[in-house]
């Protein structure tokens, strides 16, 4: 059996491969999406329980080896497969899309957190970096223009209008939406991917800049690949 830590469009990909493979999939997913796509095989939801709860899981179920499919900003559950894994003596893969990289035109300012983002904004900012973490520009001064899947419990700035929607998106739907909006700057974790990298196009075509969230550091020594079919050779 594998476990697959998912929620991630990379980790219903890998479970699927798998799955058609004949092998056992075990995917794993937090339970914060309250309508979440899930993935081919059998399917866990909710946490472990920190690292003793993850390693005791490993001990019970004995997968052949797990793959830490979680999207590049969740460092808690990929800090925590590191240390189970090593503590239960199961082999672990990272897999983990490459982030984003400017092309010509583009106007990018990293940060090296949402609070860096906040303060670094000026006019309306479209904020595309999920509904955790949005309390940190509840004090923006601007127009805010706010897009996640489900709503926020953090805090809004005052006047904020909330978009409820779930990508992929493509350059004419964000094109759109920035122009209604009068958009003046986007903000985005470098999440990578191909499913919400429309509005960095569309922030080029408009002329306006990206403030981008640097990812945070991987655990030291554990194998890392960018794609599903590195992953299924690294299986196999
Ligand atoms: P996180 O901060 O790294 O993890 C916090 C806790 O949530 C973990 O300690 C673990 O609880 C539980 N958890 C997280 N992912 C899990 C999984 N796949 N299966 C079982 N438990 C999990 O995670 P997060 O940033 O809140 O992200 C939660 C999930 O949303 C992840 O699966 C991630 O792939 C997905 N996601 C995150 C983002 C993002 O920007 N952070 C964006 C898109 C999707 P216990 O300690 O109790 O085990």
């Amino acid at each position: 059996m594998i476990l697959v830590l998912g929620g991630t469009g990379e980790a219903r990909e890998l479970a699927a491969v798998l799955t058609a493979r004949g092998e056992h999939v075990v995917s794993s997913l937090a339970g914060r999406l309250a309508d979440p796509v899930l993935p081919d095989g059998e399917v866990r939801v909710g946490g472990f329980g920190g690292v003793p709860g993850l390693t005791a899981w490993l001990a019970g179920h004995r997968p052949t080896a797990v793959v830490d499919a979680t999207h590049p900003f969740a460092a808690g559950i990929t800090a925590n497969a590191a240390a189970a894994c090593a503590r239960a003596a199961t082999p672990l893969l990272r897999l983990q899309r490459p982030g984003w990289t400017p092309g010509p035109g583009d106007d990018w300012r990293w940060v090296a957190d949402l609070a860096e983002a906040a303060a670094v904004v000026r006019g309306t900012a479209f904020l595309t970096t999920g509904r955790q973490g949005v309390g940190a520009f509840a004090a923006l001064p601007g127009r805010v223009l706010v897009r996640c899947v489900d709503p926020p419990t953090e805090p809004l700035p005052p006047g904020a209008t909330l978009v409820l929607a779930r990508g992929p998106f493509t350059v004419a739907d964000e094109l759109a939406l920035m122009r209604e909006h009068a958009v003046d700057v986007v903000v985005s974790k470098d999440s990578g991917g191909h499913m919400t990298a429309a509005k960095l196009v569309a922030a080029r075509e408009l002329g306006i800049p990206v403030v981008l969230v640097r990812r945070p550091p991987l655990p030291a020594g554990v194998p890392v690949v960018g794609t599903v079919a590195a992953a299924v050779a690294w299986l196999s």
